[in-house]
């Protein structure tokens, strides 16, 4: 990578406190019925959930499609308030920043998107696209703003030509660069990877995981990084959160989650990228039935009792706390 590079880079955090904690978060939405709407329940999308993240660190959150990733992903950052909860980045409670305390942090913590193209205004050139946040968080002025643009085109891996053109114009890997690049302008310091790979072709994934692993060294960034599947996060992840129904099951170092999953939800999402093991028969094995049930009913006790082939009575009565030390699970029957 280029010398240029260096303006954007932010001092690495050498503390060993979380660059961002997220405790006890909540999310529920409102289930609206009738014409007067009245609010007849409410989906608990994200339900208590607990989390630290360190400076420079990739933590990987999966979980099957609904289970309340893309809804923490946005309540981290605030971009959608939570419900209950805090989210405190560098010491500071979000809720409680204001005036330029505020913005400052706006720009500090950044998403991207699975479709880029949605998230992109189609009838905006690329260059106003990039130049957009920087004018609206005053970052630069005048011929800085082209500057600064080419600059980010270059380090995402396009040119200072593709500045003039519309995002149609990109293929799906071109425009999640793009994406990329419209997070990585503000000069951020956590982004929410929310999916980004998953809707493009499996070839072009491993370039865009790439830039994403390149550009986390260069800048010292901080990523949350979003999958339903294990493949990808196993690839970029330093630690794993496995989540089920708004909650995290199972905490791990990505080397551990792999080798010794301790939840049984955990081990079926490793099943679905299996690895010969003859010594892990048994878990191998491992398969649930059944969809996840609906986060506006949420099954009493362990949420995963109804699917969980090792589940006993005290499942279906008492919620298991996340327990353990560097390797945490919320199960009754851990596996070992
Ligand atoms: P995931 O990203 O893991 O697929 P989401 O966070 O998108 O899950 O959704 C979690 C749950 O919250 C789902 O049941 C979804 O239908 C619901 N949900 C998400 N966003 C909204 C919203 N804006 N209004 C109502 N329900 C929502
Ligand atoms: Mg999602």
């Amino acid at each position: 990578m280029n010398t240029k590079l260096k303006e954007h880079a932010i001092p690495l955090q050498q503390s060993q406190e979380p660059l961002l904690k997220v405790q006890n978060l909540k999310k529920y939405y409102p289930i609206k019925k009738g014409i007067i709407s009245r609010t007849v329940g409410h989906v608990k999308a994200v339900d208590g959930l607990n989390l630290d993240i360190y400076p420079g660190e990739t933590v990987g959150l999966v979980g099957e499609s609904g289970c309340g990733k893309s809804t923490t992903g946005r309540a981290i950052i605030h971009l959608d308030p939570p419900t209950a909860g805090k989210v405190i980045f560098k010491g500071k409670d979000l809720s409680t920043l204001t005036g330029p305390e505020l913005r400052k942090t706006r720009t500090d913590l950044q998403i991207i998107f699975q479709d880029p193209y949605s998230s992109l205004n189609p009838r905006k050139r690329i260059g106003d696209l990039l130049a957009e946040p920087l004018i609206h968080h005053k970052l630069a002025s005048g011929d800085e703003v082209h500057r600064k643009v080419d600059e980010m085109l270059e380090i995402v891996g396009l040119t200072k030509f593709h500045r003039n053109r519309y995002p149609h114009e990109f293929s799906g890997g071109q425009r999640q660069r793009v994406g990329i690049a419209r997070a990585l302008i503000l000069n951020p310091q956590l982004i929410v990877c929310d999916e980004p790979v998953s809707a493009l072709d499996v070839s072009i994934q491993a370039q865009v995981l790439n830039l994403l692993k390149d550009l986390q060294k260069e800048f010292k960034l901080t990523y949350l990084f979003i999958a339903h599947g294990l493949g990808a996060v196993k690839y970029i992840s330093d630690r794993i959160a496995v989540m089920y129904l708004g909650k995290i099951v199972e905490l791990a170092k990505t080397e551990d989650m792999f080798k010794n999953a301790k939840h049984p939800y955990s081990q079926v999402l490793l099943n679905a990228y299996p690895i010969p093991n003859p010594h892990k028969r048994n878990r191998d094995r491992l398969v649930i039935e059944g969809d996840v049930p609906s986060p506006a009913n949420p099954p009493k006790g362990c949420s995963f009792h109804t699917r969980c082939p090792f589940a006993q009575k005290i499942c279906s009565e008492q919620t298991p706390e996340l327990a353990g030390e560097d390797h945490l699970a919320a199960c009754h029957f851990p596996l070992s």
